[in-house]
Order: structure tokens, then C-alpha cells, then sequence
């Protein structure tokens, strides 16, 4: 796509580091497997990354799609910092092509209308602050496209104490990926299906790439969780599912929390139904007899299915009604106060007290850099 806007002039482009020259007289970005390969103007399948002046630029540095203050359980991150409130936020565009993308008008925009928002990183952080915000997070759209604005986000934050929080679908090169997640606490990655078929018809993307981000933020010190979408007749088989439970356990343990969550018919797939309640249920018990300890149910209202268990003595110790706590029974490190299990996450201090409220925020005007 030929992109005449691109320049360095912009306020709002900058360079970046992960790419290499082609004999071709290309240049190839290395951020993604995509391996987009670039003539002078063009842009990546992302759109924000393009080629000029010889080099690989970021075009939407500094610029949002918009800002929220949610619930962290929104992310959805059930295991770190319950109950409080994250800065969250997007740009546009993305590295994968998802039929059943369901939050499209972003990721898919090619419109520079959609980053109608501009802030530098050190007021992101300090609105934070502001708010009463202990994270930040990037999501709607996926942050690996954007990791030099993401990444100077979070060391902003944390300067702050804030910390930051990856929503992504762990399509990433490991040398970027390295480089990105130092700068990341936390982390919830779309493993979308577990069958190559699907990763190649629905996404245009490859399984294997993605399994490749969960075993190594497995073996980092971010938290990470993981949100399987259910698409009726795609990905929801029995036999699939339980595949994807065995995988997780052997390869991450039993211990990570996996989160089903239900489709609605968008972008190009308006044919296929919604994810019945009852598939999520069926999901979630497939998963527990297979041995993962925190399996939830989201997108529906599922008492059971939103609730943390003692995996010590078998307490209900975070009983959730949508995105607000009912019950928290875990002292200020995430130990039951009945037995004094630890459950696995990211706990310091008391729950927070959000609840489920969406807050529409405007930074409009900060300046960028
Ligand atoms: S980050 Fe964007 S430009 Fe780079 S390889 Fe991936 S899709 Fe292509």
C-alpha cells in the first residue's frame, strides 16, 4: 500500500530498531513472522509500520485511539491486582487479520482520524497516577505493533510505581519479544485455537509463533494469563480443547489461568452464532478434569465460572459477579485466610474496589515526546 504521508517530519513517527536490508534492495521488518518487506513508502500489513528515508519507522507514536479506566478483570487478568482500576489503551492497526476480529474498527482503521488522541508517555503516567490507576494497559489492539510507545509507556509508569500490562496475541519475533516484555509486568495473550488450520484460514497467522511467546513468558517474570475465544464450529470441539489443556499443563503447569471466553458475530464472520453459555461451561469442565486450577468463563454471567477457588482447602476466595468482587478471602500477599494457600498471581495489598465502572477518559493535547 503505497503511504505517502510517512515522514520523519511527523511529529508522531520515529525510528525503530528491528529490521534488516534485503539483497532485493527491501528492507524486511523483524518485529513479527509477517517479515513484511518494504519498497521506500510502503507500510507493513500493521499500516503503522512502514519504510522511509531507507529505515523501518513507527507511525502512531504518541497517538491513541482512546483511554478508559476499567477493571483489570476487563483484560481479562483475574490473578493480578484484583479489583483495580487500569489505564487502558489503544492506537490502530494490527499484525494479525482476524475474521472474527471483534474489535475491527480499530485494529483494522486506516483512518488517522481513529488516533484522534495524542499523549506523551509522561502524562499516560501521571493521569494514571491521578486516577488512582496501579496499571496501564495496552490493548483493543495489539501492542506489539506499537512496542516503542508501549514500552516507553511502561517505563513512565513504573517511574510512578504503576505497572504495565500486555494485552496481545504473542504473535512476536524472540528478539523484539525479549526486548519488549523487560519492559512489561503482566500479560494476557489470545491463544486463539490450537490447530495450525485454523491459525492459517481465520487469522493468517501460525500457531507455532504463539506457543513460542506462552513458553517463554513462562519462563520470565511477567504474570501472564490466557484467553481462548470459543467460535462456534471453528475451534470448540472437544477434542481441540482438550489438546490446547494438555499442551498448557505440560508446558506452562497447571497453575496458569486460562479464560474462555464467548464470541459475538462481527467483522467477517456475521454468519456464525454466538458462543452458547452451555460451550463455555463444557470448555471450562474439560479443562479442570485435565488438571488447570484456574479455569474461568467470560463474555457471560457465570457465577462459577468467575470464581477463584483455594486450591489448599477449596474456599471461594475471589467470588466475582461480572467485574465486581463479591467475596475476597486472600490476605495482602494472595494467601486464603482459612489456610494460608498461596494462589499464584501478582496480590500486594487489600483488593481494590473499582467495581465494574468504564471511564471514558480524554488526554487530548498533552504533546508527545
Ligand atoms: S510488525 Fe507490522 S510491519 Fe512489522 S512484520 Fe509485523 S505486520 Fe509487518
Amino acid at each position: 500500500m503505497a503511504a505517502a504521508e510517512l515522514s520523519l517530519r511527523d511529529p508522531y513517527t520515529v525510528p525503530t530498531n528491528h529490521w534488516h536490508h534485503l539483497d532485493d534492495g527491501r528492507v524486511q521488518c523483524d518485529v513479527c513472522p509477517r517479515a513484511c518487506k518494504l519498497r521506500e513508502g510502503q507500510r507493513g500489513l500493521c499500516f503503522v509500520r512502514g519504510r522511509v528515508d531507507d529505515q523501518v519507522v513507527l507511525a502512531s507514536y504518541g497517538r491513541s485511539s482512546g483511554f478508559c479506566v476499567d477493571p483489570i478483570e476487563k483484560k481479562p487478568l483475574n490473578h493480578f491486582l484484583p479489583g483495580s482500576a487500569v489505564l487502558s489503551f489503544g492506537t490502530a492497526g494490527c499484525n494479525l487479520a482476524c475474521r472474527f476480529c471483534q474489535n475491527w474498527d480499530i485494529s483494522k482503521s486506516r483512518e488517522t482520524d481513529t488516533l484522534s488522541q495524542t499523549a506523551s508517555p509522561q502524562a499516560i503516567a501521571a493521569q494514571a497516577e491521578q486516577l488512582g490507576c496501579r496499571s496501564v494497559a495496552f490493548t483493543y489492539n495489539d501492542p506489539v505493533i506499537f512496542m516503542e510507545y508501549a514500552m516507553d509507556v511502561a517505563d513512565a509508569c513504573r517511574e510512578r510505581g504503576i505497572r504495565a500490562v500486555a494485552v496481545s496475541a504473542g504473535y512476536m519475533n524472540p528478539a523484539p519479544r525479549a526486548e519488549f516484555y523487560r519492559h512489561m509486568d503482566a500479560a494476557n495473550i489470545d491463544l486463539k485455537s490450537f490447530t495450525d488450520a485454523f491459525y492459517q484460514k481465520v487469522t493468517f497467522a501460525k500457531l507455532s509463533a504463539v506457543l513460542d511467546t506462552l513458553e517463554f513468558l513462562a519462563r520470565s517474570p511477567v504474570w501472564f494469563e490466557i484467553t481462548t475465544l470459543l467460535i462456534p464450529g471453528h475451534n470448540d470441539s472437544d477434542t481441540e480443547i482438550a489438546a490446547e489443556c494438555e499442551w498448557l499443563i505440560t508446558h506452562l503447569g497447571p497453575d496458569v489461568p486460562l479464560h474462555f471466553t464467548a464470541f459475538h458475530p462481527d467483522f467477517k464472520m456475521r454468519d456464525v452464532p454466538p458462543t452458547p453459555p452451555a460451550t463455555l461451561t463444557r470448555a471450562r469442565r474439560i479443562a479442570l478434569d485435565a488438571g488447570l486450577r484456574y479455569v474461568y468463563t467470560g463474555n457471560v454471567h457465570d457465577r462459577d465460572g468467575q470464581t477463584t477457588t483455594c486450591t489448599g482447602c477449596g474456599a471461594a476466595v475471589i467470588v466475582r459477579d461480572w467485574f465486581l468482587l463479591e467475596t475476597y478471602a486472600l490476605d495482602d500477599d494472595g494467601r486464603c485466610q482459612r489456610c494460608h494457600t498461596r494462589t499464584p498471581g501478582r496480590f500486594d495489598g487489600p483488593a481494590g474496589s473499582w467495581g465494574p465502572r468504564r471511564l471514558p477518559i480524554q488526554l487530548a493535547g498533552r504533546g508527545v515526546h
